[in-house]
């Protein structure tokens, strides 16, 4: 890309309050049959253009058609089962009532290569597209068939890498996987987590992404940030394996949060999604405020390889909260282009 500083987002942005009920997690759709389909696309097409509104340059779908990041996917493969629901407790956080794998996984037709291709229909600009990661997707299920969370999660690896190969067909230009579970299991991280993540890209000529970050703001994460100290060194955990991976991009919550900056020197080489807007709370940044915390990752990060974005998905927020933030974004990214061609 040869525009300094691209602006994106980590992923999901607020729905219509036609489509979905707004400021939800999980929201059930408002619309059946033909009309959700076409609302979904419609919808698609106006988080797009409130990103092109708002200036940012790699865009993505919002993740409109998704109900949730990591269960949309699910529900399109064989061998989960969502009437028979356990409870388990996600990324040693919060209790869910989660479907159950009974049997094979597998995925009998492609999920979102048609909406990609839609995306793809709508811009020229580059495009990137969302994927849970196999960690994240075996932390949010239920397992009665493998009985091994890293057998499972190198089944979900493979049918992740049919996926990305159809969405890079289909024009794609980053796939990114969310992992936010990378920052909880720290073990498996570096026994099999990368190695899965580094097995779903494998082959791809597209750029590839994994975005790490503390979540959604809703309640159970910000409880749980309480409790991580003055000084979040999560990130420390994965970084050295994730440096020697095949990944391109690494995505960060990097605003208000107390990870301290130079520990993304440990991903030097890695283009870094620095997270410049805050996603658990409804105030607007400043343009001033993301130019300083780009500023802070200009120390770790060289120029050509620092992509501002958001620290996570903004489905949780009000549409209003949503577009202001992003214009925030881009007009603190444009403070510190200036800075840095002058
Ligand atoms: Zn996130």
């Amino acid at each position: 890309m040869k525009k300094l500083l691209p602006t994106s987002t980590a992923g999901s942005l607020p729905k219509p309050s036609w489509l979905a009920e707004p400021e939800k997690l999980w929201s059930p759709w408002k619309l059946q049959d033909e009309g959700l389909n076409e609302g979904k696309q419609d919808a698609l097409r106006l988080s797009l253009q409130e990103q092109q509104h708002a200036g940012i340059d790699i865009v993505s779908d919002g993740e409109q058609t998704r109900q949730h990041f990591v269960t949309t996917f699910i529900e399109h493969l064989d061998g989960v089962d969502f009437e028979n629901r356990k409870t388990v407790r996600i990324r040693n956080r919060y209790d869910a009532n989660v479907p159950t794998v009974v049997g094979a996984v597998a995925r009998r037709k492609a999920v979102f290569v048609d909406d990609a291709r839609f995306l793809r229909e709508q811009t020229k600009q580059p495009i990137k597209w969302a994927l849970p990661g196999p960690m994240t997707m075996i932390d949010t299920l239920y397992d009665a068939h493998y009985k091994s969370r890293e057998k499972l999660a190198w089944e979900f690896a493979k049918i992740l890498n049919q996926e990305a190969k159809e969405l890079e067909a289909a024009g794609v230009d980053i796939i990114q996987f969310d992992e936010p579970a990378f920052n909880v299991f720290f073990d498996d991280v570096n026994d099999w987590g990368v190695a899965t993540l580094e097995k779903a890209i494998e082959g791809l000529k597209c750029e590839t992404a994994v975005h790490i970050c503390y979540g959604y703001g809703i309640k159970a994460n910000t409880d749980w940030k309480k409790t991580l100290g003055s000084e979040w060194r999560q990130y420390e955990e994965a970084f050295p394996k994730l440096q020697k991976s095949n990944i391109d991009i690494v995505s960060l919550e990097c605003h208000n949060s107390h990870v301290p900056m130079d520990l993304i020197e440990l991903i030097r080489g890695k283009k870094v999604m620095v997270g410049a807007i805050d996603v658990a709370t409804n105030t607007i940044e400043k343009p001033e405020e993301v130019a300083n915390t780009l500023r802070k990752a200009l120390q770790f990060v060289d120029a050509d390889k620092l992509y501002p974005c958001t620290n996570c998905g903004m489905a949780p927020l009000s549409r209003d909260v949503a577009r202001a933030k992003l214009s925030a974004l881009s007009a603190g990214a444009e403070i510190v282009r200036r800075e840095i061609s002058n």
